[in-house]
């Protein structure tokens, strides 16, 4: 049983510190965090103008940084092998590369939103596995992103919060070129401990809602098969509900009716438009049951999911959908693949007593069909980004 551990807050600041001070030789003046991300329902549908329910994890990527008085930036990472070094003004699209892209893409967002950021030295530390569908992406994007509002002394209001957001997925899009849509950096910077955060990309808010875990578990299981949402699976889905979206001659598939998408020609885009219409009407009810305790009914919400991303969205993998039906068979409430797919992880719902029977069974399965062993996390819904000490 491989248990992918939080790690402590303490712990994985004072590891950036020691990476800068190893790497570059300089003493961190900040320390900026912020969470990785996992799903619990409301899958491609931000894009769509719809709804979704993010939780943010208790696993986070830790920003150590250091100003520089020569628009020098130099950037480094626990998890990536290749150094960047650059100049401050040179940051955008198709300057910084790489996993350098996402870190040096928001220090450009920033300076291009009107912040006057200096150079830096920066290294980066985290405890959020990389490419398994929870946002290691926009956790690293937030981290430096708190890690420059260290830096610039700047006071943490709301209006600052959705320049934070707005500037990390800017990064993502603009920079990195990865076509998502803007729950994880949300969730990154808005979320709250205790609760999910359900955010509505039609009219643009976001609201805590109350989880009635009591003796429940929520239990993700990584099957470690990398996605990449940068090589094309996830633009394709993108193009394709936009086209939904234009034959239909709504803005976006949140104002699209389940009859008028079951009249579409095209058969690919028809299945693709009723997956984001039948995904936007399962956030709400999921809401519900999760805030009522309703396990059967969460489990059958999780089940329409997860075939539905199965069958109509076509970004589920044989290992996704193994974990799925085992971890029902052995005990889940509900589970479903999350993220953005073709590869990545699924959420599960369940009993606390079961979790050990259910992570056993899951890398039984998984042993027996040859698939490589999993890693499992125990999600405590957690605090968005912030600074550390
Ligand atoms: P996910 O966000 O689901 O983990 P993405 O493909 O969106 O997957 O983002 C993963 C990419 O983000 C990595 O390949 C790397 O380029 C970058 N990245 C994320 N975390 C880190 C980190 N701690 N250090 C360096 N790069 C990172
Ligand atoms: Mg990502």
């Amino acid at each position: 049983m491989v248990l992918l551990a939080p790690g402590s807050a303490a712990e994985l600041a004072e590891r950036a510190r020691a990476g800068l001070r190893d790497t570059f030789g300089s003493e961190a003046a900040v320390v900026g965090r912020a969470p990785g991300r996992v799903n619990l329902i409301g899958e491609h549908t931000d894009y769509n103008g719809g709804l979704v329910l993010p939780v943010a994890l208790p696993h986070a990527t830790y920003a150590a940084a250091a100003p520089r008085s020569d628009g020098v930036v130099r950037l480094a990472s626990a998890q990536e092998p290749d150094p960047f070094t650059g100049i401050v003004d040179h940051l955008g699209p198709g300057e910084a590369r790489g996993w350098s892209a996402y870190a040096g893409g928001v220090l450009w967002a920033l300076r291009e939103a009107g912040h006057d950021l200096p150079g830096l030295d920066l290294y980066v530390d985290s405890s959020v596995p990389l490419g398994a569908g929870l946002s290691s992406s926009a956790a690293i994007e937030c981290a430096v992103a708190m890690a420059a509002v260290g830096i610039l002394g700047l006071d943490l209001d709301d209006p600052l919060r959705a320049g934070l957001v707005a500037a990390c997925i800017r990064a993502e899009t603009e920079v990195a070129d990865a076509p998502t849509g803007g729950m994880d950096q949300t969730v990154a910077i808005h979320g709250q401990a205790g609760t999910a955060l359900l955010i509505d990309f039609g009219v643009g808010t976001h609201e805590p809602v109350a989880l009635a875990l009591r003796d429940r578990t929520i239990l993700v299981t990584d099957t470690r098969v990398k996605h990449a949402l940068t090589d094309g699976g996830y633009g394709a889905r993108r193009a394709d509900c936009e086209k939904a979206a234009a034959a239909l001659g709504v803005r976006t598939l949140r104002d699209a009716t389940l009859e008028a998408v079951e009249a579409l020609t095209d058969d690919v885009v028809r299945r693709r438009a009723r997956h984001i219409v039948t995904e936007i009407a399962r956030v709400r009810p999921a809401v519900d049951a999760l805030g009522a305790a309703d396990w059967p009914a969460l489990g059958e919400l999780f089940a329409a999911s997860h075939a539905s991303m199965r069958d109509d969205f076509e970004i589920s993998t044989p290992e996704l959908d193994l974990a799925v039906s085992t971890a029902v068979a052995s005990g889940a409430d509900a589970a479903r693949m999350t993220g953005g797919g073709f590869g990545g992880s699924i959420v599960a719902v369940l009993p606390t007593a079961a979790v050990d029977d259910v992570v056993r069974a899951i890398d039984h399965a998984f042993s027996a069909a040859g698939y490589r062993s999993p890693g499992h996390l125990l999600v405590e819904p957690s605090a968005g980004a912030s600074l550390v000490g």
